[in-house]
């Protein structure tokens, strides 16, 4: 079940550089993760640092949660274990609670390996009262028994990380597992400039185009906000094109060229 959600630590293709903003962030997650887990030689001594066993990314939707967990694992080269409720749960009574203990032998296998728990409000929620359902209440103390039972050898070197957009729905047994809570908040104008950069590094712009304007004519915009109006404006000349060869104005070429792309068109996207 979770075997596929595996992916190796050279495998996964995104790392800090192709996040527009939350430099805080990574920098971070960079102290908390990346160098224990590079260099866990010089948090062997003493008793001041220790390794974080839990950490908890939380805020708005799209804001790059999923994507800062996974370019961690590429900072940390660290295997990368992606759960989310419906990997652990499953039709068959009891299951869950095997699913989880194979969860956790086969990551201290994997190690050093991020398992990155997306909704966590929905896996390990506030205990769900009269109505839950047995099997999710064992799944849930497996869970949080593998967890506390990591061997301070594996601390290092498994990572829980949480994510959520529902902080408040956790219960305290949860929050208390993942001391370091993160804020990942919806990126300002100058951020949402770095990321429409980043997106918009490759498009054939034109020279009136200018990156301030649509970072202010985007107020409130998620990064995967900002991703899907990139997408949507850069079809428009697409679209121009194939309307232009239907009424047979331009003939169809291995190679067409395409205008490029205005300001207008992320306002008209
Ligand atoms: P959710 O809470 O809805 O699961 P999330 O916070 O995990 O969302 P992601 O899934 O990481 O958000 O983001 C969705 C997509 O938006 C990403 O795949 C990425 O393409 C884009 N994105 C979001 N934020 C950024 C950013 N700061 N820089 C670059 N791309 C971003």
């Amino acid at each position: 079940n979770f075997v596929s959600a595996v992916v190796p630590s050279d495998e996964i293709g995104v790392k800090f550089d192709d996040i527009g903003a939350l430099e805080d962030v990574k920098q971070t997650l960079n102290e908390l993760v990346t160098l224990p887990m590079r260099r866990p030689e010089l948090f062997s001594h003493g008793n001041l640092l220790r390794p974080c066993k839990g950490i908890l990314l939380f805020g708005p939707p799209g804001t790059g949660k999923t994507l800062l967990a996974k370019a961690l694992a590429t900072e940390a080269g660290a295997n990368f274990i992606n759960i989310t409720s419906s990997t652990l749960t499953s039709k068959w009574f009891g299951d869950a609670e095997k699913l989880t203990k194979a969860l956790f032998s086969f990551a201290s296998r994997l190690a050093p390996v991020i398992i990155f728990v997306d909704e966590v409000d929905s896996l390990l929620g506030a205990r769900g009262g009269a109505f839950e359902h047995e099997a999710t209440r064992r799944m849930r103390n497996e869970f949080m028994a593998a967890w506390d039972g990591l061997r301070s050898k594996d601390s290092q070197r498994i990572l829980i990380l949480g994510a959520t957009n529902r902080p408040f729905d956790l219960d305290d047994a949860v929050i208390r597992r993942l001391p370091r809570r993160i804020y990942v908040d919806l990126p300002d104008a100058e951020n949402r400039m770095k990321i429409l950069k980043i997106f918009l590094s490759r498009e054939n712009l034109d020279p009136s185009f200018k990156f301030d304007e649509l970072a202010n004519a985007t107020e409130g915009y998620s990064g995967s906000d900002l991703k899907n109006l990139c997408i949507a404006a850069a079809y428009r000349p697409v679209q121009e094109l194939l309307e232009e060869e239907k009424q047979q104005q331009v003939e169809k070429t291995a190679k067409p060229s395409l205008r490029p792309l205005f300001l207008d068109d992320f306002i008209q996207a």
